[in-house]
């Protein structure tokens, strides 16, 4: 695949305004064009419905010309998986990926998931007047005045308060951490399977396993979003597989042995495996920081009361 606008051209040299192109028979107006791999002609984005953000995504083109008199079939590679990325994923990359880059991966699931993100100041501002450490050491001086909401038991309670609050993060991500836990059981599961239905395949005297080539080994299931595999493994067969820590039979699996379709599927389930994983480790840090951060205040704040008894 080729393009081209007029200002940096990589297609053929800048030839006589005269010259005509696309199925418009129009000149070049220095708006992105994209080349046919069958004619070797150039086409206007606009009168064939691509548009310059297609350009890394399109692998082979071919015009409405070639495609009618069947030279080919205009090609697409795979989208990046953040829906506002048009680059290409590196799907054919070693490893192989379903993202354009690592950094997508991660903000594709930090969208996807959001795991309600802590904001540090809201703490501050509810323990009253107090924004940090060094704040409270400064109330420990004052002598508080009668009735001040600044009282030891009150600022406790705020601050008992804001520990609670991390409490529906720190399930949430343990939901996470849950079904990552599952997803990865499963693939370890569809790759056993892979092996033994390989084997009992060869023991059939399938004949195409000659070669002694791995079978696809791909599970329907595989390709289930989120929800759909949460649902999946709290319904009585997805029970019933975890209970037994195997995936029995052949269902949903595919046995091709040269498999296009699914290549690269266990390197793939990996590495959402692995973003996820470094996201829930990200979330889990930023908590716990979080939540001793608040408890140190509280034991400084415990100490300066009693030093002021004293
Ligand atoms: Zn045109
Ligand atoms: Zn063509
Ligand atoms: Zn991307
Ligand atoms: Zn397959």
């Amino acid at each position: 695949m080729k393009s081209r606008t007029l200002q940096h051209s990589n297609g053929p040299p800048k030839q006589p305004l005269e010259t005509v192109y696309c199925i418009c028979r129009r000149p070049d107006t220095g708006k992105w064009m994209i080349g046919c791999d069958g004619c070797d002609d150039w086409f206007h984005g606009e009168c064939v419905s691509l548009q310059p953000t297609d350009e890394d995504l399109v692998d082979q083109y071919f015009c409405p010309g070639c495609q009618e008199k069947g030279f080919g079939t205009t090609t697409w590679k795979r989208k990046c998986r953040l829906p506002s990325c048009h680059n290409a994923a590196l799907i054919a990359g070693d490893p192989p990926s379903k993202y354009c880059s690592p950094e997508h991966g991660i903000e594709f699931f930090k969208s996807k998931y959001p795991l309600a993100d802590y904001c540090a100041g809201e703490i501050s501002a509810l323990a009253g007047a107090v924004a940090d450490a060094s704040g409270f050491r400064e109330l420990g001086n004052d002598v508080p005045a009668p009735g001040s909401t600044n009282s030891r038991a009150d600022i406790e309670s705020l601050l008992r308060r804001d520990v609670e609050k991390l409490e529906p993060q720190k399930d949430a991500i343990n939901r996470r951490k849950n079904r990552v836990g599952a997803r990865s059981k499963f693939i370890s599961m569809a790759k056993d399977r892979q092996k033994r239905v390989g084997d009992e395949l060869r023991g059939e005297g399938d004949q195409t396993s000659k070669g002694s080539k791995e079978i696809c080994g791909f599970d329907i299931r595989l390709a289930m979003d989120d929800e759909e595999f949460a649902d999946w493994c709290e319904s009585e067969e997805g029970q019933g597989v975890f209970s037994q820590g195997i995936l029995n039979g052949r269902e949903g699996l595919c046995t091709k042995r040269k498999c296009e379709k699914h290549k690269y599927w266990l390197r793939i389930a990996m590495e959402d495996i692995e973003l996820e994983e470094r996201l829930i480790g990200e979330r889990s840090t930023a908590l716990l920081s979080e939540e001793n951060g608040l408890r140190q205040r509280q034991n400084i704040k415990s100490l300066m009361e009693n030093q002021r008894l004293r």
